[in-house]
């Protein structure tokens, strides 16, 4: 599928020229703006997986709008500038800016800069769904964990046949042993 990009730029003539470079190298530009309000809109909308955006813009600036993306959504952005300002690199890392391209954009610069922000987004999106598989199970552990402990008080079991008595209800329920741990915990809840 082609990577679908949101062109936010105030100049006409370079906003129809970066979708132009895009569109012949296989992306798919799905909107385009000329604001950071539209921006915003944009990204909530559409949920793209990039926004190429310019800093200097009407209404509100790039910087901004990207702040407020991130509040809203995982929309990775490249930002386009006029001059290479140190100020807003520093600023650019609070927002999900993965990049951003000094003026005047051609082929050449855009198309690397589209590929490494492209691959860096899909790093940090695995990366992000790693964690939170590894947290899932974490807490399906603790919750197990603490169920055993209610069987074990209120049935008086040793561990063993504590857990075993969970496994085995499990089985015979065909439900995940962390089903049967939170059930658990919600049959014994007043009781502990
Ligand atoms: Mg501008």
């Amino acid at each position: 599928m082609k990577p679908r990009i949101i062109v936010i730029e105030d100049e006409a003539i370079l906003r129809m020229d970066l979708k132009e470079i895009l569109t012949d190298a296989g992306y798919e530009v799905i909107a385009e703006g000329d604001n950071g309000e539209k921006a915003i809109e944009l990204a909530y909308q559409l949920n793209p997986d990039l926004m190429i955006m310019d800093i200097k813009m009407p209404k509100m600036d790039g910087l901004k709008a990207s702040k407020i993306i991130k509040k809203q959504s995982k929309t990775p952005i490249l930002m386009l500038t006029a001059f290479s300002q140190k100020e807003f690199v520093e600023e650019a890392k609070e927002a999900n800016v993965l990049g951003y391209l000094v003026k005047p954009i051609s082929e050449a610069n855009l198309i690397p800069a589209v590929e490494i922000a492209l691959s860096q987004a899909e790093k940090r999106a695995q990366y992000e769904d790693e964690l939170l598989q590894k947290e899932q199970k974490m807490n399906a552990r603790k919750q197990i964990e603490r169920a055993k402990g209610v069987l074990m008080k209120v049935m008086k079991l040793n561990e063993q046949a504590a857990y075993e008595k969970m496994r085995k209800f499990s089985m015979k329920q065909q439900v995940s042993l962390e089903r049967t741990a939170h059930a658990i915990l919600k049959k014994y809840a007043n009781d502990m």
